[in-house]
């Protein structure tokens, strides 16, 4: 019997506190809990939204992931290798299959480097080839992210926002990733060209195997693009879901609150709104037991006191929340 394939990415209790200091001798005088023990895995080819409000660590989480910053607890496996704690000789392996694509593409590319040579920036740093093959590689990019080859020359001004973001994706794409944290990667577009660029993401998962980690606070993209979304509220995972099952039957208060305020195309459907009270608490001050205790309208007793388990609460369904039963989930 052949051993089952490691997913392409696995994310076991993950928190990164960043302490707050103050005075001359730079005294901790608090911390804020970006992310606070996550779980969630990713398998070859599956694309798991990320959601939740501003603020509320999705962003982190995605940097923990990419060792852009060093998380204070957690594993982080990639392809079954765990890679936390790895120094940076023995993550340059790893570097090529983790790749991201930001949400402002302006930032993310040099403004003084042609578009041929922005693209071919990581397999020169990485690959050992001649000019006329990083040259034929980086035409077949172009093409496979709808680029043309007259744009090869051109610099990154010179390309619409789409087109830049179209840049970004082929560059992450050149050292043949396996897994592509895309962290808002079409917020700061046309609403027409989000469209293009997410239809852009999923052929070229269907052609690459590629996993995709896809941050974002726009539920109606999350839902077209995903096959999984988890939804975060003050550094915790709070549900997790088949995105069918998740948008049907979202079964943690705060996911339900979410999806209510989502507007809905058919005039003859009478949303059913959830309107919460108060703003998200401060990371450096969350809530005592579930976080969401001070905005939830079913709040009880033991809310404020018991931080709630993930439980299975649904065959491809799991939330965090003392209402909801079911076995208490290890890995989802
Ligand atoms: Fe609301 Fe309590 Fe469930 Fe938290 S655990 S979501 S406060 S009912």
């Amino acid at each position: 019997m052949t051993a089952p394939t490691p997913p392409a990415l696995d994310v076991r209790n993950l928190s990164k506190h960043f302490p707050i200091r103050k005075g001359l001798l730079a005294r901790e005088v608090a911390t804020v809990r970006a992310v606070d023990g996550i779980s969630f895995s990713i398998g070859e080819a599956e694309t798991l939204g990320l959601v939740g409000e501003s603020g509320c660590g999705k962003s982190t989480a995605g940097k923990l992931i990419l060792r852009l910053i060093e998380p204070t607890t957690g594993e982080i496996r990639v392809s079954g290798t765990r890679i936390d704690g790895l120094n940076r000789r023995a993550m340059q392996p790893f570097r090529r299959q983790l790749q991201v694509v930001f949400q402002d593409p302006f930032s993310s590319l040099n403004p003084r480097m042609r578009a041929l040579d922005l693209v071919a920036e990581p397999l020169r740093n990485f690959e050992v080839l001649d000019n006329a093959e990083i040259e034929r590689r980086v035409a077949e990019l172009f093409e496979k992210v709808g680029l043309r080859a007259d744009q090869l020359t051109r610099y990154p001004h010179e390309f619409s926002g789409g087109q830049r973001q179209r840049l970004v994706i082929a560059r992450a794409l050149a050292l043949k990733p396996k897994l592509i944290v895309c962290d808002e990667p079409v917020s700061a577009l046309d609403v027409s060209v989000q469209a293009q660029v997410i239809n852009l993401l999923i052929d070229l998962q269907k052609d690459f195997g590629l996993a995709y980690l896809f941050i974002a606070h726009d539920l109606a993209v999350v839902e077209h693009i995903s096959h999984r979304v988890a939804v975060m509220y003050l550094g915790r995972i709070v549900e997790i879901a088949d995105k069918d099952v998740l948008y049907a039957s979202p079964q943690h208060p705060y996911t339900q609150a979410l999806l209510s305020a989502v507007p809905v195309p058919d005039p003859t459907v009478t949303p059913q709104r959830l309107i919460l009270q108060g703003d998200v608490p401060s990371p450096m001050r969350p809530p005592s037991g579930c976080h969401f205790h001070t905005r939830c309208p079913y709040a009880e007793a033991r809310c404020r006191s018991e931080r709630p388990a993930m439980r299975q609460v649904g065959p491809k369904q799991f939330a965090a929340c003392h209402l909801r039963e079911g076995p208490v989930a290890e890995g989802v």
